[in-house]
């Protein structure tokens, strides 16, 4: 198995340009020691230059939170792939539960969105997870594996080798509620178990599957020691420089 950890951070809209140079700077500080272990940030747009320069002798790279599928035009206030790529970021994060909940997007979006993201060389943070009803439900593993489905409609393998995917359960998302490492664990295979039905054996090998959802200090080990979980996706624990570093400096103790 070749898949490396990785843990990436989701500021959605919090800090202003000084914060997300303070954050950044204190984030590289924090683990210039790192090797084995890949690290993303994801500041707000109004950041992303500037924060890509501060850690550009760093090896953490830089993403968008989300993008607009169009490639250029009259659409005021979006942002293009090619506008995130020229930045310096290298990765933007696709159909976040809150891009969907409060922003409409589809899983036919999304689709759309990570082909134009690839044509523009971003590698996409394809999120999918259920809701806490669908999970008492017993229908997580049908929503996931439809959702990506979705997702991945027409992919060929050679384009999936190009994304992360992260499993986030709606139900943790900011809500201090963590899945158990076994409740993600057990999709995270599913989630493997369907890229090797649809794309083959390698690439689904070679992805990596981040989980999302109340990721803190406190239980990243357990969550991270799960032979599926290969990283996460980090929201509020991002904010500090302190809980960050302190997640991958735990992925790094257990670097496969
Ligand atoms: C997220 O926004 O992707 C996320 C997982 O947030 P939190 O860690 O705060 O639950």
């Amino acid at each position: 198995m070749s898949r490396k950890t990785i843990i990436a951070g989701n500021w959605k809209m919090y800090k202003t340009n000084v914060e997300a140079l303070q954050l950044a700077n204190q984030v590289k500080i924090k683990t210039k020691d790192i090797r084995h272990t890949g690290i993303i940030i994801c500041p707000p747009f109004t950041a992303l230059a500037a924060v890509a320069e501060v850690v550009n002798d760093s090896a953490i790279a830089v993403g968008g939170q989300t993008m607009c599928v169009e490639k250029e035009g009259a659409f005021t206030g979006a942002i293009s792939a090619g506008m995130i790529k020229s930045t310096g970021a290298i990765h933007v994060i696709l159909g976040h539960s809150e891009r969907r909940q409060y922003f409409g997007e589809t899983d036919e979006l999304v689709n759309k969105k990570i082909k134009t993201a690839l044509e523009f060389g971003l590698k996409p943070i394809v999120c999918i997870g259920e809701t806490l009803e669908q999970r008492e439900g017993n229908i997580t593993a049908e929503v996931v594996t439809k959702q990506l489905r979705g997702a991945l409609a027409d992919l060929e393998p050679q384009h999936v080798d190009r994304l992360i995917v992260a499993y986030e359960p709606i139900w943790a998302i900011g809500t201090g509620k963590t899945a158990t490492p076994e409740q993600a664990q057990e999709v995270h295979s599913v989630i493997r178990g369907a890229i090797t039905e649809w794309f083959g054996e390698t690439t689904a090998d070679n992805l990596v599957i981040q989980y999302g959802g109340s990721v803190k200090p406190e239980n990243a080990e357990s969550l991270l020691s799960q032979p599926d979980i290969d990283g996460a996706l980090v929201g509020g624990a991002c904010l500090k420089a302190d809980s960050f570093s302190a997640i991958i400096h735990t992925a790094e103790g257990l670097k496969r």
